[in-house]
């Protein structure tokens, strides 16, 4: 079976952009930016922002919850339901 890259969706690539990025697949090169101005547009956008997001956070923090903000800010959340927990505070537990 042969994956058309090219043939996916915005909304497919957009949704697997994140992993993509993540895994440290270089999406410049992907068949579908290469053929869609909005989603290299996009991919450009994320690029910038998730290069000014690793300043802001350490290396420490989980690479989804990144994306998440990242996602949020981009403002497509469409089909995903948002946790109703109020603010997540990562306890690290001091020696004792
Ligand atoms: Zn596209």
């Amino acid at each position: 079976m042969t994956e058309n890259l090219k043939d996916m969706t915005c909304e497919e690539f957009q949704s697997h952009m994140p992993e993509m990025i993540g895994s440290g697949e270089d999406l410049s090169g992907h068949p579908h930016v290469q053929s869609c101005a909005l989603c290299r547009a996009l991919l450009q956008d994320l690029e910038t922002i998730a290069e000014a997001a690793r300043q802001l956070f350490p290396v420490e923090d989980p690479p989804d919850r990144l994306w998440e903000q990242i996602q949020s800010a981009i403002g497509r959340d469409k089909d995903s339901e948002e946790p109703k927990e109020p603010e997540v505070t990562e306890k690290q537990p001091s020696r004792g």
